[in-house]
């Protein structure tokens, strides 16, 4: 069995539909996948016809974005919510509305120095999708500042840039609260990956275990062999599912799906958690 529990569509940041992405997993040698679009669950059904119609397993689930207390940006990964649960529905609603206003300051911002309009990002988002910097940075690209996303971070849009905007986003433990009153598994991704910015410390780990974590993302290429075994201990000592995934983005980004996998058991302990929605089987 191969697993991997994180991927982006055009619901969000990825380069693919979800019926797409489904069918590169697919294309991969994966058994299963989560589709975990940003802030966002409208990926799910087209996710979910395509995977019966493929033979894959889909693991439905979302990337919520937080900031914890000192102003870090911290990702938790929600499994098998109910989608519909309303505080959840409300805070991601939130998130989703200052994104845009924040993505417009930005652009606002870069249009002073760079070729580039609130009308030529508008291009590069799928109507309805969460809107955050890759777009930007799309927009970025085809203007030729930059040659790729990628180039775009490493410079242009990272957190220390003065182009930057920071959006509402909700604590990481209470995003964790509202998972698991959703009846979803709560996992938090990434959580060393230094390369992208600041990264918490032991304090918001423990508030977030205290809230009702069940699981880190381990394996993912953003987090460095130290602060993984760190993980894995942090992991053991309170009882933690140990995840690993792409974070796959289509073209977005160089990950590529299966690169990091989760073991069947994990899976099946986050099925075992969850009462908010199934898992899809065809
Ligand atoms: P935002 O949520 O709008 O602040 O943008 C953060 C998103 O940018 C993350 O979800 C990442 O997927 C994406 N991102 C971060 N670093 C890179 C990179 N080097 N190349 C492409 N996308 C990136
Ligand atoms: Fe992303
Ligand atoms: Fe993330
Ligand atoms: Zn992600």
């Amino acid at each position: 069995m191969r697993i991997d529990l994180h991927t982006h569509s055009t619901v969000s940041d990825g380069t693919q539909p979800p019926a797409e992405v489904m069918r590169s997993a697919k294309e991969a040698g994966l058994d299963a996948v989560a589709l975990t679009d940003h802030d966002s669950t409208a990926g799910w059904q087209e996710a979910a016809d395509a995977a019966r119609e493929l033979g894959i397993t889909l693991v439905p689930g979302m990337e919520v974005s937080c900031r914890s207390s000192e102003g870090i940006s911290v990702h938790v990964l929600s499994y098998l919510h109910d989608p519909a649960s309303p505080e959840l529905l409300a805070e991601i609603a939130r998130s989703r509305s200052a994104r845009v206003s924040r993505a417009e300051m930005m652009v606002q911002r870069l249009s002073e120095d760079f070729p580039i309009d609130w009308e030529l990002v508008q291009q590069h988002v799928a109507p309805g999708a969460t809107i955050g910097r890759p777009h930007i940075a799309d927009a970025l690209v085809a203007a030729g500042v930059v040659p790729n996303r990628s180039a775009a971070f490493s410079g242009i849009l990272t957190a220390r840039s003065r182009y930057f905007v920071a959006h509402y986003a909700p604590d990481p433990a209470r995003a964790v609260e509202l998972i698991r009153k959703a009846g979803g598994v709560p996992v938090f991704a990434h959580p060393v990956a230094s390369s992208r910015g600041r990264v918490v410390g032991e304090p918001t780990f423990r508030e977030m275990i205290d809230a009702g974590l069940l699981g880190v993302e381990v394996d993912h290429r953003d987090n460095p062999d130290q602060g993984r075994a760190w993980l894995r201990k942090l992991a053991a000592e309170n009882s933690l599912l140990v995840t690993g995934s792409s974070d796959y983005h289509g073209t977005g980004k160089p990950n590529r799906l299966g690169e990091c996998t989760t073991a069947p058991e994990v899976l099946e302990q986050i099925e075992l958690r969850a009462t908010g929605s199934p898992v899809i089987r065809s």
